[in-house]
C-alpha cells in the first residue's frame, strides 16, 4: 500500500461523502490531515537530531479545508459514539489467510450465512469488505453465534466499524489523522551504497528510493567511490504517536567524486509529484539509458561493422542488448508509437516518436505487449514488447536505435534531455519549499564530512 498524504485521505472521504452521506454521520466537521512538516530550526538541533536520529520538532500543523455538510463529529475519534450500550460478546481477532474471505472467515467462527448477509447488505461496509489482503486482521465481536460488532482497519488509520442494530448493522469509517515527521540521515560510503545507508540507519526502501531519485546522474554500482557522502531528510509516518512506517524522502543530497547533486520533492498545484533540482531542472531525464534490464551489450553502436548475418560491411547504427528471450522491452521516454509491425530484417519492430525531435526503435521483438498498437501513447518505462530473434538476428537480442531529428545517435554516449522541469508558474512556491531545506542538507553534510575526519 502506498500512502500518499496530500491525495488519498481527503480523496477516500470524498468519495464516500458523495455516496454514502446517510451513514457517514460520525464522520463529520473538519478533517484533520496529520501533515506535519518539521525543519531544523538550528545547528544545535540539527546536532542533536542526528547524534539521536530523532524526528526534527514538528512546526506546522495543518488542517484540511474539508467540511461535511452533516451532523459533525470529529473524525479523530477513536471510540464510536453511536454505541452508547456496551455490546454483549466476546471480541476474535481474525487473520485474513491467502485466498480468504468474508464467507470463509465467518464459517470459522461459526458465524451463519444469515449473520454474513446482514453485514453484507450494508453496502458500504461490503465495499470496505470485498477486497481483503492476506495478514489483514479483522475484529469480530461474537455473543453465543451471533456477531454483535465487527471492526476493520482496511487502510492505516482508516478502519470501517460496524455496530448491530436488530437485525442490520450500522457502519462508520473511522479515521485516525497519520501525522509526518521528519527525520534525517547522513552518511559516507565505505564500500557500497547499501551497507553504508544501513550504517546512516536508512530503511532499504528509503536505500532504494535514495538511489532511484539520483539514478539518472549516478551510476550506483559504477561511480560510487570511498569518500562519496550523503545526506538524507525523509518522512516517518505516526499513528497514535507510535511510527507506523517511514515516508517519502523529502530531500537528498548526494556527493560523488566531488560533484554534488541535490534533489527535493515537490508536489505542484496541478498533482504532480517530483524531485527537482535546487532550480528546479526534474531529477530524471527524458528517457532511459537502456530499454531492457539484466542485459548485456553484445553490439555497440558502430558506424563500420561487418554484418554478422549478411557477412557484408554496413554501418550498425544502434546498440544490441543480449537478453533471454521474452525479457521485456520498455519505452525509454513517453511519447506515441507511430510503428508497430514487421519490418524486413528488424522483424517484429516497434517505433516511437517522442516529441517533434526524438524517435527509438527497437526490433527482433518476439512478440509485441498487448495493447500497443499504431497510434498508441505509452509512457517512459512501459513495457512495449519482448525480447526475440524475428527477423535477421543470430540470437535472442534487442537492436535498439535512437534518432535526433531523424538522424541515428549512440544511445549510450548520447546526453539525454533533462524530463519536463518544473511549470513556471510553481517556481516561486518551490523556492521558498527548497530553500530551508537546502541549507538544512548542506548543514548535515557538513557535519557528517566532520565527523568522519576526526
Ligand atoms: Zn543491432
Amino acid at each position: 500500500m502506498r500512502l500518499n498524504k496530500d491525495e488519498q485521505v481527503p480523496k477516500t472521504i470524498n468519495t464516500m461523502i458523495g455516496k454514502n452521506l446517510h451513514w457517514l454521520l460520525v464522520l463529520g466537521g473538519t478533517v484533520i490531515l496529520g501533515t506535519v512538516i518539521g525543519i531544523l530550526p538550528d545547528n544545535a538541533e540539527a546536532t542533536r537530531a542526528l547524534e539521536t536520529n530523532a524526528p526534527a520538532t514538528v512546526i506546522e500543523h495543518e488542517a484540511a479545508p474539508t467540511t461535511l455538510d452533516i451532523p459533525s463529529r470529529s473524525a479523530t475519534q477513536t471510540e464510536p459514539a453511536a454505541a452508547p450500550i456496551e455490546q454483549p460478546g466476546e471480541w476474535h481477532t481474525v487473520k485474513v489467510k491467502s485466498g480468504d474471505n468474508l464467507s470463509l472467515m465467518f464459517a470459522r467462527n461459526n458465524l451463519s450465512p444469515q449473520e454474513l448477509y446482514k453485514v453484507a447488505s450494508n453496502k458500504h461496509a461490503a465495499k470496505q469488505l470485498k477486497n481483503l489482503f492476506p495478514g489483514d486482521e479483522i475484529n469480530l465481536r461474537i455473543d453465543e453465534g451471533t456477531l454483535t460488532e465487527l471492526s476493520y482497519e482496511f487502510d492505516l488509520g482508516q478502519s470501517l466499524h460496524m455496530i448491530r442494530d436488530g437485525d442490520s448493522f450500522e457502519a462508520e469509517i473511522i479515521e485516525k489523522p497519520l501525522e509526518y515527521r521528519t527525520a534525517q540521515a547522513t552518511g559516507v560510503i565505505k564500500d557500497s551504497l547499501f551497507s553504508s545507508a544501513q550504517t546512516a540507519g536508512l530503511s532499504d526502501k528509503l536505500t532504494m528510493e535514495l538511489a532511484s531519485i539520483f539514478g539518472w546522474d549516478i551510476d550506483f554500482v559504477l561511480d560510487i567511490r570511498q569518500g562519496d557522502s550523503f545526506a538524507v531528510i525523509y518522512e516517518e509516518v505516526f499513528l497514535d504517536g507510535e511510527k507506523v512506517r517511514d515516508g517519502n524522502i523529502v530531500a537528498a543530497t548526494f556527493n560523488n567524486k566531488g560533484t554534488a547533486y541535490q534533489a527535493i520533492r515537490y508536489a505542484d498545484a496541478s498533482g504532480r509529484n517530483d524531485y527537482y533540482s535546487p532550480d528546479g531542472r526534474s531529477m530524471r531525464k527524458a528517457f532511459l539509458r537502456t530499454p531492457v534490464d539484466f542485459s548485456r551489450i553484445s553490439s555497440r553502436f558502430n558506424l563500420k561493422r561487418k554484418h554478422p548475418v549478411l557477412n557484408t560491411f554496413r554501418a550498425h547504427k544502434g546498440v544490441d542488448y543480449a537478453a533471454s528471450r521474452g525479457t521485456p522491452i520498455k519505452a525509454t521516454g513517453d511519447g506515441k508509437v507511430i510503428y508497430r509491425g514487421t519490418k524486413g530484417g528488424y522483424g517484429k519492430t516497434v517505433i516511437i516518436q517522442h516529441g517533434s525531435s526524438y524517435s527509438s526503435l527497437y526490433a527482433h521483438m518476439s512478440n509485441y505487449k498487448r495493447g500497443v498498437r499504431n497510434g498508441t501513447r505509452v509512457k517512459q518505462g512501459q513495457i512495449i514488447g519482448y525480447v526475440g530473434s524475428s527477423g535477421l538476428a543470430t540470437g535472442p537480442h534487442l537492436h535498439y536505435e535512437f534518432r535526433v531529428n531523424g538522424v541515428h545517435r549512440n544511445p549510450l554516449t548520447i546526453k539525454l534531455p533533462d524530463a519536463q522541469p518544473l511549470s513556471k508558474q510553481y517556481m516561486a512556491d518551490f523556492q521558498s519549499h527548497a530553500n530551508p531545506l537546502v541549507a538544512s542538507l548542506s548543514l548535515l553534510s557538513k557535519i557528517s564530512v566532520a565527523s568522519t575526519d576526526l
